[in-house]
């Protein structure tokens, strides 16, 4: 049985009743599977002994002493108990806040082991939360180093290390190698089983060291292993060699009411030439908010189309999807071009769902244009040779996946606006070509960018008035849609009718958030783009793709709650035409230290690399929460920002093991293609890693800058 088969609830353990496996829940443990690998983020080393002498704020003690006497201070019935002990080196007390019946524990002359921090107070050496038991027993939390878990809501550390010791004790029992030995030998692993027991309960420092490693490994390497696969099989899969017809393409491009950049146009070479090659396309465009990927990418499905082959595109949302639909149609129609497109979405339903399948399945339309309604298995395809996806961070790995099948060796191009950096991309998007855009469109204007704390919003509202005078139009973000009445929070719902009648009552004033039908959502933003409605107020459902180049102001109130990437993408909404642009940043003058550093990134630079690099720098390695949020990374054990030598280690062997048994077929290998399938059949990316959730984008509003995507590991597993 693999680690991912132990599915048995954590309730089957003693102590974890409903209201605890709520909490484990929330830690993202349901399974004992989950808890086993439910690692500490820390440990205390009880091993080693310090001494009072050795105390600082930072080093807790670890001693043995004899209670010497005791003491009150204040006066009944509000006395203070200390307890005065010493050890070899000298003196100290533990102070008993409201636990003065410890005077019976610890009379006078016992003696006791004692573990915590002392600081020194008034003269003397004092610990208000200490752990103690008495030192002529055997030894339970001391002698060794103890795990120290990340805690939810009421669950206690002593909770968490009494359910993960029944899970080792009963559910551990002989788990199935996911490594076969050699491998572990060569990186000097442990087992599993080892793996899983000395993480917990490691007998040193080294052994708990090692044993992560063992777990960052596994998971690591078969991120790689998939990766690897994956480019093997595109290699040896070939394809004829092919040119595809360009007169269409040609015709589209003269009719284009600009030219494109050169680097838009290096790009679509790189494209094209990827898609008439015998290896099927794997390549990642990047290209910051506006640098217009949008048209590279419909330029490269015109040869395709025009050799008899379908197409499709995918966006994270029916926004999205609509806009690209409306304004594809647009360019071609304009063009003559004979391109038969149709949006497919949650929203086309009954009759005409049926008779637009349809049309799919027979061929009748070449480029489909959808949401994660195409992935569903309703939909297929004549000829499905290659597929777009747009805003690729949102969508889960299983996903892609899904969509990938509906064709033989698809073409795949993914695109993204919020840049990797550099060194994720070159591990996590392992087997991919990546093509950057880093040129703006000419007679872009860089956005303006202001700070501007609440008081001052008034200010702010005045400026924007200005531009909406003018003809102009703005955006006004806010972090949450309604008044929750929890926090003290300006919301979307009360500022848009505050806006709307108190500040700009000459003005059309519109409301977006996800809560919305699609078809009002839809309604508002024609409005909004038509010009009919002048100010938009929203959540950050626009941080998406949005294309309005008329509104030149993006207002983000409690600016401070919004993620780095969040906020460039929402800036990026703005000076998309040939007006100058505002943003502004109105914050809480109570500020983090970490917010405060991203408020000053924004306002400093416009480069998306720029800005992902700093995210990742400014939130660290070790954030999990952080870089879950970000979109980047979801793994269970491992930390790139941590791991990355790991991880170069896990993708050589990884490759190596490949290159030398592409199909996995040989005894040595045998270990690894079961695992891998196993982890599959459990829906898991690797054999360690989370299920990748198929999260419908839409439902989860990426509020304060979380971006709920479905997978991020994910974007090492694409095809
Ligand atoms: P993104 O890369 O963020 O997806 P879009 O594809 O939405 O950007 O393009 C942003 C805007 O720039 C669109 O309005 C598009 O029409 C325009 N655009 C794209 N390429 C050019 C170009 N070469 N010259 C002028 N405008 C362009
Ligand atoms: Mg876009």
């Amino acid at each position: 049985m693999y680690l991912a088969e132990i599915t048995q609830s954590v309730t089957r353990l003693p102590g974890v009743g409903p209201a605890k496996a709520r909490e484990f829940s929330r830690l993202g443990v349901t399974t004992i599977g989950d808890l086993l690998l439910h690692l500490p983020r820390d440990y205390e080393n009880r091993v080693e002994p310090v001494s009072f002498a050795e105390a600082t704020p930072e080093r807790a003690v670890n001693t043995t002493a004899t209670v010497v006497a005791h003491s009150y201070v204040g006066r009944p019935p509000r006395q203070i108990l200390k307890v005065h002990i010493r050890d070899d080196s000298g003196l100290a007390v533990l102070t008993c806040f409201g636990r003065n019946f410890l005077a019976r524990s610890l009379p006078e002359g016992k003696r006791i082991r004692v573990y915590g921090t002392f600081q020194r107070r008034f003269g003397d050496l004092q610990a208000t939360a200490f752990e103690f038991e008495d030192a002529d027993r055997e030894p339970r939390l001391f002698d060794r180093i103890l795990p120290v878990y990340p805690l939810s809501g009421k669950l206690s550390q002593h909770d968490v290390r009494t359910a993960v010791a029944t899970a080792i004790q009963h559910y551990l029992v002989s788990p199935t190698e996911e490594l076969p030995g050699w491998l572990r030998d060569k990186r000097a692993l442990y087992s599993t089983h080892d793996a899983i027991v000395r993480v917990h309960r490691p007998g040193s420092v080294e052994e708990a060291r090692r044993a992560r490693a063992t777990l960052v490994y596994m998971e690591l390497f078969f991120l790689q292993l998939g990766i690897a696969l994956r480019s093997a099989g595109r290699q040896t899969g070939t394809r004829a060699q092919r040119s595809l017809p360009r007169s269409m393409y040609a015709q589209l491009l003269a009719a284009l009411p600009y030219r494109l950049t050169t680097d838009q146009q290096r790009v679509s070479d790189e494209v094209l030439s990827d898609l008439e090659s015998e290896i099927p396309m794997a390549r990642l465009l990047q290209g910051d908010v506006g640098s217009g990927k949008t048209i590279v990418a419909l330029l490269s499905a015109i040869p395709v189309i025009e050799a008899g082959m379908q197409v499709a595109l995918m966006a994270p949302t029916e926004l999205l999807a609509r806009q690209h639909a409306d304004a594809l149609s647009t360019l071609l129609h304009g063009a003559g071009c004979d391109v038969s497109l149709a949006l497919l979405s949650g929203t086309v339903s009954g009759t005409a769902r049926g008779e637009l399948l349809g049309a799919i399945r027979t061929g009748a339309v070449d480029l489909v244009v959808g949401t994660h309604a195409v992935f569903t298995s309703e939909v297929e395809f004549r000829n499905l040779q290659y597929v777009i996806i747009d805003e690729q961070h949102r969508f889960g790995v299983l996903q892609r996946l899904a969509l990938m099948n509906k064709a033989r060796q698809p073409d795949l191009l993914l695109m993204t606006a919020t840049p990797i950096p550099r060194t994720l991309a070159l591990t996590v998007f392992g087997d991919m070509k990546v093509s950057t855009i880093r040129q703006m469109p000419p007679g872009r204007k860089p956005v303006e960018t202001h700070l501007s704390v609440h008081d001052h919003a008034s200010r702010v509202y005045d400026a924007v008035g200005r531009e909406l005078a003018a003809g102009r139009q703005a955006y006004f973000v806010y972090p949450v849609i309604d008044d929750t009445g929890k926090l003290d929070l300006k919301d979307a719902e009360g500022m848009r009718d505050h806006l709307q009648r108190e500040v700009y009552p000459e003005k059309a004033v519109g409301l977006v958030h996800s809560r919305l039908s699609d078809d009002e959502k839809q309604t508002t933003m024609e409005a909004f783009r038509a010009g009919r409605i002048d100010v938009l107020v929203a959540t950050s459902v626009v941080e998406v793709g949005v294309d309005v180049p008329n509104a030149t102001c993006m207002v983000i109130e409690h600016a401070e709650r919004f993620g780095l990437a969040a906020l460039h993408q929402l800036r990026g909404r703005v000076g998309r035409g040939s007006h100058k642009s505002y943003c502004f940043l109105v914050y809480d003058a109570d500020l983090t230290e970490i917010a405060k550093e991203r408020l000053k990134a924004i306002h400093r630079t416009h480069d998306g690399f720029e800005i992902a690099e700093e995210d990742l720098r400014i939130r660290g390695p070790g954030d999990i929460i952080g870089t879950q949020q970000s979109g980047y990374l979801r793994f269970r054990v491992a930390d790139l920002a941590r791991d990355l030598e790991v991880m170069n280690q896990a993708r050589h062997d990884a490759f190596e093991v490949v290159e030398g048994d592409p199909a996995l077929t040989r005894s040595a290998n045998r270990a690894l293609s079961d695992a891998l399938k196993s982890a599959r059949r459990a829906g898991r990316l690797t054999p360690i890693s989370r299920r990748d959730e198929l999260i419908p984008v839409e439902a989860a509003e990426p509020g304060a800058g979380a971006v709920a995507t479905g997978d991020a590991i994910a974007r090492g597993g694409d095809q």
